[in-house]
């Protein structure tokens, strides 16, 4: 048996009952096997896969919190450090009632690839719990972040580990971590990512994962001899994520006719009003049924069906897994050009696949979506020289970063002979790095 298959083969056998990690290292292995294969002696004798695989380190606490009504609940928290090899772990805090230490180990697993991808010094790692923030009140959200940020303190820090938000953490829950972190730790460091202006943040990192996803793109048509001007453009999600990708996408040109929620989804022909989605995400934190109230023109619907709408660009940008097999037969059907992932692995394997023999130029999360960690890792580095930088120069860099980092898996995937194939071409450039780093500082 090839050691690819004997590594993923033993990660089944010993983290049974986590199929998102699975998954993805499936994903990531299965792209590496031509590198892996070149070097198979060595990389068995070292154990670099099993290396790879398995954690640094991973947390697991309790979250005890008191509601408005005297009730004490408790919750589980995570934080899984997976790989310091290029810099300190780096990566998400979820806040979702699906989070389990399957979904934290993907996304951390992920996180080590994305990172080095972004041509910065961040190691891979990520976190949470399954707490729900939608529905309480701001005091039972700070009682909550309080609460998870007291265990963690111990773990985290400016150097070692820098977490950031991720889905149902925005910046109301990092500033109430953040201010429970300096409490405790009497530090004012750069200890989180994702702070608000006032307290350390950086200007443009609010808008990086989607505006990234969007300079990815748009160097990727430009390739092609395309670009986002005039493209018809699907969204799901109507978070973070979503409603910079919509801006940034109506910016260069294109009109975004979806986006969603848990519940539901909107369709308006005439293009989705960014500063309507932003009011009742971001200041009223309301249903997208409010939608309409502003757009009487568009169309809400019940449960899933972005997908089924004809356009010329599909962006996933709300969670794992949304993207199945059926939807990208439907945007085959309609003639779909590019689907880039603003989530993290919101494409099935099958679905993957399918566009992938269908010539529909597919970019992975961990490659598309790099433009957050990339700026989070740009708030790191004003922090650390105690500046602020402008908007423009973030802003400009970030830009930078993800023509770069297109470039970058565009050549890996030629050079091993996969042209096209931004997976491979994702995984390998990620992983080169990070094994080069692994090499050269022992077994540790
Ligand atoms: P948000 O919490 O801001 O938004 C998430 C959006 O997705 C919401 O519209 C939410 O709807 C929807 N959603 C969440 N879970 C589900 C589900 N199970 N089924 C259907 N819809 C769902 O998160 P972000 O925008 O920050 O994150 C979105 C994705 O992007 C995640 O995969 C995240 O890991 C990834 N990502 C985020 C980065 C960032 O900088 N924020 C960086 C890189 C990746 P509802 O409100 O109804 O729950």
């Amino acid at each position: 048996m090839s050691y690819v298959d004997e590594v993923i083969e033993q990660v089944e056998k010993q983290n049974p009952n986590e199929p998102e990690f699975h998954q993805a290292v499936r994903e990531v292995l299965e792209s590496i096997r031509v590198v892996v294969d070149q070097n198979e002696e060595k990389f068995r004798r070292d154990a670099l896969l099993e290396r790879l695989v398995n954690p640094e380190r991973q947390i697991k606490f309790r979250v005890p919190w008191i509601d408005d009504h005297g009730q004490v609940h408790v919750n589980t928290g995570y934080r899984v450090q997976f790989n310091s090899a290029i810099g300190p772990y780096k990566g998400g805090l979820r806040l979702h009632p699906s989070v389990n230490l399957s979904i934290i180990k993907f996304l951390g697993f992920e996180q080590i690839f994305k990172n080095s991808l972004t041509g910065l010094p961040i190691g891979g790692g990520k976190g949470g719990s399954d707490f729900d923030p939608k529905g309480k009140s701001d005091r039972e959200v700070m009682a909550f972040c309080q609460a998870f940020m007291s265990e963690l303190c111990k773990y985290i820090g400016a150097n070692t580990d820098v977490p950031a938000g991720d889905i149902g953490t925005g910046a109301r829950e990092i500033g109430y971590m953040y201010g429970q972190y300096k409490k405790l730790r009497g530090l004012f460091e750069g200890v989180l990512t994702g702070k608000g202006i006032s307290y350390g943040g950086s200007l443009a990192r609010t808008e990086a994962t989607g505006y990234g996803l969007l300079y990815l793109t748009e160097e990727m048509l430009r390739c092609h001899g395309q670009d986002m001007e005039g493209k018809t453009v699907s969204v799901s999600g109507a978070g973070n994520v979503a409603i910079y990708a919509i801006e940034k996408a109506e910016q260069m040109g294109a009109k975004v006719v979806t986006c969603s929620d848990s519940t539901g989804w909107v369709y308006d022909p005439d293009g989705i009003d960014v500063a309507a989605l932003k009011e009742i995400k971001e200041v009223k934190r309301q249903r997208l049924t409010e939608y309409k109230k502003y757009r009487p023109k568009a169309e809400y619907r019940v449960g899933k069906g972005v997908w089924s709408v004809k356009t010329d660009i599909a962006l996933p940008c709300a969670t794992q897994n949304e993207l199945n097999l059926e939807d990208a037969k439907k945007l085959v059907a309609n003639g779909v050009l590019a689907v880039c992932e603003g989530a993290n692995m919101p494409t099935t394997e099958e679905a993957t696949k399918y566009f992938q023999d269908h010539g529909v130029y597919f970019v992975p999360g961990k490659a598309a979506n790099a433009g957050g960690v990339a700026t989070s890792a740009l708030e790191m580095s004003q922090d650390s020289e105690r500046l602020a930088w402008t908007f423009e120069r973030v802003n400009s860099e970030l830009n930078a970063i993800m023509v770069r980092l297109y470039h970058n898996i565009d050549d890996a995937a030629k050079k091993y002979g996969f042209e096209g194939n931004y997976v491979v071409g994702a995984n390998i450039a990620g992983f080169e790095k990070v094994v080069d780093a692994m090499n050269a500082q022992g077994i540790v």
